[in-house]
């Protein structure tokens, strides 16, 4: 039954270089910014207020900054406009032109380049919005977009088109007009608060939207989609957690790519929501040169895990217009997933999903486990390669009366 499967650890990177990764829970440091006062480098709003929005900025915060990027710079603000945090830019490696924080949020000439498959709204949100600002594409959920704006912005955002508001989409949502739709819909029971970035609204307007979701009768279950944690771990003050901890059950999924994003900082951040009681998962986005490695991938999500934080999703690139120098095969990415599930701790194993181009949903892409399957058996093979046998049970009568409407489950 053995194939020929190498020896357990054969696949390890060399300690040296996963100790590296994993070593990396420094501070993001102070950089070109030593002369601020704690009191205003450890003010969020000091960090909006002063991010790197500019050629002018860059080019005197960067002098490594390639023609790629210089001319993607100037035409990013027709597409997607440039921001970065002070504190984000300083985890940037001057010296690599591929640093891994740089490709994000840096912009380069390609961005312009558009292949005929890639779109403006590549997951068909705005085909399936009810009103301005609502996505119900699943039976039982809905994406609530609340602003247009993030801390930084992600070069690959599957959003430009209305985020950075750079191409002129004008998005203003209308809280009163997405709130009596869900009120409307008794079959939403999740709502799915995301942008922009939902922790850029202020605590007051948060909590006040929160409130309102909360009186919905049918709204069971409500998460926020941000990668402020990231971008902007000052955000995440104790008041903040104690206004969001009134509303559970609350999840949050944050957005980490790298495991270079994972700061002392941010590990603080994520802390504090966690002793908040918020459950914390990871959406990733496959990057090429950014995370599209399985040492990488590795020490990620691990570090995640150190983090209190469950990968969730790790989605396969959407197509984009300007995108494809970010994109990565869906085969390097299959070959990610083998090399973590079995390999590593399963808490810290995400499901890998392409969003179905035009608005078909998420799809799970995994390896192929079950190598062959009839009425009598199903053959797997493990993470190893070693092929098992599982007979097939008959499936006679059910001991179980078919399900009827869903009842509502009671504790006993
Ligand atoms: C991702 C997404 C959701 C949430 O999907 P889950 O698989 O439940 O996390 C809901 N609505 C839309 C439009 C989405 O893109
Ligand atoms: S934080 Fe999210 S919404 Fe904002 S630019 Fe990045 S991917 Fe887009």
């Amino acid at each position: 039954m053995l194939t020929d499967a190498p020896p357990a650890g054969a696949d390890e990177p060399p300690a040296s270089a996963r100790q590296d990764e994993l070593k990396r829970f420094r501070s993001a440091g102070r950089g070109f910014w030593s002369h601020i006062p704690d009191r205003e480098w450890n003010d969020w709003r000091w960090q909006l207020k002063h991010r790197i929005t500019t050629l002018e900025q860059l080019e005197r915060l960067l002098p490594t900054l390639t023609p790629e990027e210089r001319a993607g710079t100037v035409l990013a603000n027709h597409k997607l406009a440039l921001a970065i945090t002070p504190y984000f830019f300083n985890l940037i490696d001057p010296a690599d032109e591929h640093c891994p924080i740089r490709r994000q949020v840096i912009p380069r000439l390609e961005e312009t380049l558009t292949a005929p498959w890639e779109m403006t709204d590549p997951c068909g949100e705005d085909s399936h919005s009810p009103v301005p600002g609502l996505v119900h594409r699943y039976p039982d959920r809905v994406l609530f977009l609340v602003t247009d704006r993030c801390a930084a912005y992600c070069r690959y955002c599957t959003r430009s088109r209305l985020v950075s508001n750079a191409s002129g989409y004008d998005f203003h949502p209308q809280f009163d007009r997405q709130l009596e739709y869900i009120a409307r819909h008794s079959e939403v029971r999740d709502v799915l608060l995301s942008g922009g970035d939902p922790l850029l609204l202020s605590d007051e307007k948060l909590e006040n939207l929160l409130s309102r979701l909360r009186a919905i009768p049918h709204v069971e279950f409500v998460r926020l989609g941000t990668r402020i944690p990231v971008f902007l771990p000052q955000r995440i003050t104790p008041a903040l957690c104690a206004m969001l901890r009134q509303f559970h059950p609350l999840f949050i999924s944050i957005h980490s790519n790298h495991p270079r994003e994972l700061t002392t900082e941010v590990r603080e951040a994520l802390g504090r929501l966690a002793d908040a009681g918020i459950p914390l998962g990871n959406q990733s986005v496959l990057l090429r040169h950014v995370n599209d490695d399985p040492v990488v991938m590795k020490a990620h999500v691990q570090k995640l895990l150190l983090c209190r934080v469950r990968p969730y999703y790790l989605y396969q690139c959407d197509l984009i217009a300007g995108s494809a120098h970010l994109r990565t095969s869906v085969r390097r990415g299959l070959e990610i997933m083998e090399a973590l599930r079995g390999h590593t701790t399963g808490y810290a194993v995400p499901l890998y999903v392409i969003d179905a181009p035009g608005g078909g949903g998420k799809v799970p892409v995994s390896p192929e486990y079950v190598l062959s399957r009839n009425k009598d058996r199903v053959v797997i093979r493990n993470y190893e390669g070693r092929i098992f046998e599982y007979p097939e049970a008959l499936d006679g009568t059910p001991l179980f009366k078919a399900a009827g409407p869903a009842e509502p489950l009671e504790l006993i």
